[in-house]
């Protein structure tokens, strides 16, 4: 069937796992020419749908070296190791990373010699005093979760350059609407697409993007031979969310904002974690840092009465943040990161980090703004 004179606006789902060539020197000119030329051979290796993806995500993050598209945003985080990481290196992380890359890095690539040690990120900024012989990446994340604490990040890239290690940074809670890592001098950029990048929680999906076109390769590389693309569907999704990221990203924060000062003055409620509010410790860094005057719309709270009941009655009572553990979907949720991300921990360790058992993170949505006050109204009653 003869395609050329078709012209769809939207690029279609290239639903095959293989493509043909005409000849063997068609072949021959795959193997042998950079970027193959421009053809597709196989798609473990590369498709228009994932290429499409990656080269938008490239663009917004201002990536000059590609990157790759994998099929959770956890494969992504593993083509970043083993593509700058072997047996004998060490990654360098804050303690208050995201539970799944804690659980990747500590007990599935420290078992193949790849070790991992976390700093509070107060301290990591010291990269030269926590650096060991060995260090070859330092992983951060912009925004933590859940208590939203904000990443310094030039101040981190510059750190990291002096030591000469690279810096892998997780902008899952952020997107490039709010931050441009490799602005600030970070390597490489990582996200969970399944949160805001593709948006609408129907898909799991990663992606990486570098600065240096060998580091680009090297993921590129890693992503084909573990077997970590994403599929043709699922980078289409990913791309069509992609479409409307700045629209929901302005109102992702404008109803994360609204929802954040409706909270603090709710009698039910003790503290509120949102960068934009003044009140959060890490205020000044955001509003200096991210773009566009947007904060996002992850926020936690602590409820006045500081229990597990007290976040169980509110789950029951509301409907339009329910209890699904995930975010940045347009519809809003809940989740109880004491049950959740940080379940793994003592009662003690997650009362160091300030997650006592009535913190309840939010995932603000782009609802129209009064329904989610009049929800959280009668939620908290
Ligand atoms: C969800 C998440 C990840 C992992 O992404 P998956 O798509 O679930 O594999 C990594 N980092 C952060 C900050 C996340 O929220």
């Amino acid at each position: 069937m003869d395609l050329t004179p078709i012209h769809p606006k939207v690029t279609p789902i290239y639903q095959t796992s293989v493509f043909k060539f005409a000849s063997l020197a068609e072949l021959e000119t795959y193997y042998t020419t950079p970027d193959h030329g421009g053809m597709y051979g196989y798609s473990r290796s590369e498709h228009p749908n994932s290429d499409e993806l990656v080269a938008e995500v490239a663009k917004l993050e201002g990536a000059t070296g590609g990157g790759v598209a994998t099929g959770a945003g956890l494969a992504g985080l593993l083509a970043a190791v083993l593509a700058t990481c072997q047996a004998g290196d060490h990654v360098l992380c804050p303690a208050e990373l995201y539970g799944g890359s804690v659980v990747l890095l500590s007990q599935e690539l420290a078992r193949l010699g790849i070790e991992t040690s976390y700093v509070p990120l107060a301290e990591l900024y010291d990269v030269a005093r926590h650096r060991r012989p060995n260090t070859k990446l330092v992983l951060a994340e912009v925004l933590s979760n859940p208590l939203l604490v904000v990443l310094d990040g030039p101040r981190l890239a510059q750190a990291c350059q002096r030591e000469g290690i690279l810096l892998l940074i997780d902008s899952s809670f952020t997107s490039p609407m709010l931050t441009r890592p490799l602005d600030w001098g970070a390597d490489l950029v990582w996200h969970s697409a399944t949160k805001y990048l593709a948006g609408h929680s129907d898909v799991t999906a990663g992606v990486v993007v570098a600065r240096d076109p060998a580091l680009g390769k090297r993921l590129r590389q890693v992503a084909t031979n573990l077997g970590l693309m994403l599929a043709p569907l699922d980078s289409w999704l990913a791309v069509r969310g992609l479409r409307t990221l700045r629209l929901r990203m302005r109102q992702h924060s404008e109803n994360a904002l609204a929802v954040a000062q409706f909270l603090v003055a709710s009698p039910a409620v003790a503290q509120v974690f949102y960068p934009g509010l003044p009140s959060h410790p890490g205020h000044e860094l955001a509003a200096a840092q991210l773009l566009n005057g947007l904060y996002g719309g992850m926020l936690s709270v602590r409820l006045a009465d500081d229990t597990a009941a007290a976040v169980d009655t509110f789950i029951q009572k509301t409907r339009l943040f329910p209890l699904a553990p995930s975010l940045a979907g347009v519809q809003s949720s809940c989740s109880y990161p004491a049950a959740t991300s940080h379940r793994g921990l003592t009662l003690a360790q997650r009362q160091a980090l300030g997650i006592t058992p009535g913190v309840l993170r939010l995932s603000v949505g782009i609802e129209e703004p009064a329904e989610l006050l009049a929800d959280l109204q009668q939620a908290l009653q």
